[in-house]
């Protein structure tokens, strides 16, 4: 696969397509994609659109980058794939990943790491170390569009994997409400976190399809039976109610982007200072605050998030554990592809497993063959947060970790949660939950500061500009120092919030790197459409 024409040297160095159109026409004869996108309802292709390879298409394979799914054809296609071909969008391929979306540079994949290009059309080296990480795990789609082979591209975020390399490459990353966008056919990481996520060169893209315009309904009045986490339509109307200027397909139209920043309160959550924080996006982040300041009515005003520094390591524990369970199904045997192997008998002689028969071995020879070695440390490290001697003190802690980065959230904004506000069973639970101990360590983690309701929190997408390949080689000899990358979008994550990654220069960006990173909105639940609003007047 990926096999380019000699045009096109860049793209195979840079490496962010696993599939490509002009290179592996494939008719689409599969009779449930029939179903689900009639011809006859597709209108004629208005834009290019790129899929992150572990959303499932009909006209390429799905393979999530992983040794195990390499060969893989999807009978069906994701729901959101559909959705797209609908509004006219033409499939272009799918792109380079995380393996299973796990790692923040898409350098886990079994189809080699993606770099990429921030010098325009140079020669490509013989080795890519010295070239820029596009980030992960949706790399390969921000290159795509980064590069204007796609106008949009489809990614997963899970933990920051859209917004990330969107910050990387400088184009705009959403990643929506969780429950939102169907994820029928999106292949599962960790399912209370996993999203779709968008990215494109402009907001308005992507504005466009979430709220609709005009011809179009936007993707949010869409639920989706066959994705039993797609918020019900009822919801979506009681979120919607309760949503400003959200009550029409075309919600938000009635106020122009630049308006909506009149009278809009922006915190800056103070814990995102880290010392980590490279100081050309401090300032950067520090710039567009003041910007917004002295613009039209917006204020930016100072808030607390105490238990953003523990948002990091309740991820890496509930994620892992959720991917642990997720991926216990690719055995080589019903899911997956088979590794054959030699056994010895009891006689002594060695014959070959090969069929289900031999069922132990060959279930972890499939395993040892078919996951790399990231996906392998989270499989472990999941499996031994679940299990009954480390549940109590790594799952269960993590769990509660979450509901208060969920307060913290809801604590802040001036909108209401609307799938918390009023619900008796959250706060019995919370209730025999004694979350005394870790309300001890985290002291300010439940009371109300003397600090203002906000609308929307502004803060960088990630701690640094994209480092160059090779020493994402070198930090990757220490996994969880790799982990640190994701510091400032796990927390949205944890709460299911919609942010957004959106561009922005950096002065003095050193040697060698791109002047430029992302800064995150993060907006209150189902507050997409706004969010997206005033993303779009900020750029
Ligand atoms: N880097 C994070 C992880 O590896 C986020 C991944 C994602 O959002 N898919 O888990």
């Amino acid at each position: 696969r990926h096999v380019c024409q000699p045009t096109c040297h860049q793209r195979r160095y840079l490496n962010h397509f696993i599939s490509k159109e002009a290179h592996t026409p494939i008719a689409d004869t599969s009779p449930t994609a029939a179903d689900t996108s009639p011809v006859s309802d597709v209108p004629p292709s208005t834009f290019t659109l790129a899929v992150k390879d572990n959303i499932a298409t009909t006209s390429f394979p799905t393979t999530c980058a992983s040794p195990f799914l390499a060969n893989y054809r999807s009978p069906y296609e994701a729901t959101i794939v559909s959705q797209l071909r609908a509004r006219g969008a033409r499939l272009v391929g799918t792109t380079n990943m995380d393996e299973f979306g796990m790692g923040s540079h898409s350098t886990h994949s079994v189809f080699g790491r993606v770099a990429q290009d921030p010098e325009g059309d140079i020669p490509a080296p013989a080795d890519t170390s010295s070239l820029l990480s596009a980030g992960g795990s949706s790399g390969g789609s921000a290159v795509a569009v980064a590069r204007g082979e796609a106008d949009l591209a489809l990614g997963t975020d899970t933990g920051g994997s859209v917004r990330l390399p969107a910050a990387y490459c400088s184009v705009v990353g959403f990643k929506p409400s969780y429950g939102m966008i169907s994820r029928f056919g999106v292949v599962p990481y960790a399912n209370s976190l996993d999203t779709v996520g968008f990215l494109a060169r402009e907001v308005g893209r992507i504005r466009n399809l979430i709220v609709g315009d005009g011809s179009r309904p936007g993707l949010w009045t869409e639920h989706d039976p066959r994705d039993p986490t797609s918020l019900s339509s009822a919801a979506r109307i009681r979120c919607a109610d309760s949503r400003e200027g959200y009550n029409s397909n075309t919600a938000g139209d009635s106020k122009r982007p630049a308006d909506l920043l009149r009278g809009l309160r922006v915190g800056i959550p103070l814990e995102y200072n880290i010392s980590e924080l490279d100081p050309g996006i401090r300032e950067s982040w520090a710039r567009v605050a003041a910007m917004l300041q002295s613009s039209v009515g917006v204020r930016a005003v100072p808030v607390s998030l105490p238990t953003t520094r523990h948002a990091l390591a309740a991820y890496y524990v509930i994620a892992p554990a959720e991917a642990s369970s997720n991926l216990a199904k690719y055995d080589g045997i019903r899911y997956g592809a088979r590794a054959t192997t030699t056994i010895t008998t009891e006689d002594g002689n060695t014959t070959t497993a090969s069929d289900a028969s031999e069922g132990g071995v060959l279930y972890a020879a499939s395993r040892a063959a078919g996951f790399g070695a990231e996906v392998k440390r989270r499989i472990l490290l999941g499996a031994y947060t679940l299990s009954a001697a480390a549940m109590d003190n790594y799952f269960l802690q993590a769990q509660r970790v979450r509901r208060l980065v969920r307060r913290d959230f809801d604590r802040v904004f001036a909108l209401a949660n609307p799938l918390h506000d009023g619900d008796k069973d959250q706060q019995q639970e919370e209730q025999q939950f004694d979350l005394s101990d870790l309300d001890e360590r985290i002291p300010m983690a439940d009371k109300r500061g003397p600090e203002e309701e906000v609308d929307f929190l502004l803060c960088p997408t990630a701690p640094t500009p994209p480092p160059m390949l090779g020493e994402v080689m070198e930090k990757e000899k220490n996994p969880v120092e790799a982990y640190m990358n994701d510091v400032f979008t796990v927390p949205a994550s944890l709460a299911g919030l919609p942010a957004v990654s959106v561009p922005v220069s950096v002065q003095g960006g050193g040697t060698g790197r791109r002047g430029a990173a992302g800064l995150q909105l993060i907006g209150q639940y189902w507050d997409d459409a706004r969010l997206l609003g005033v993303a779009e007047a900020l750029v």
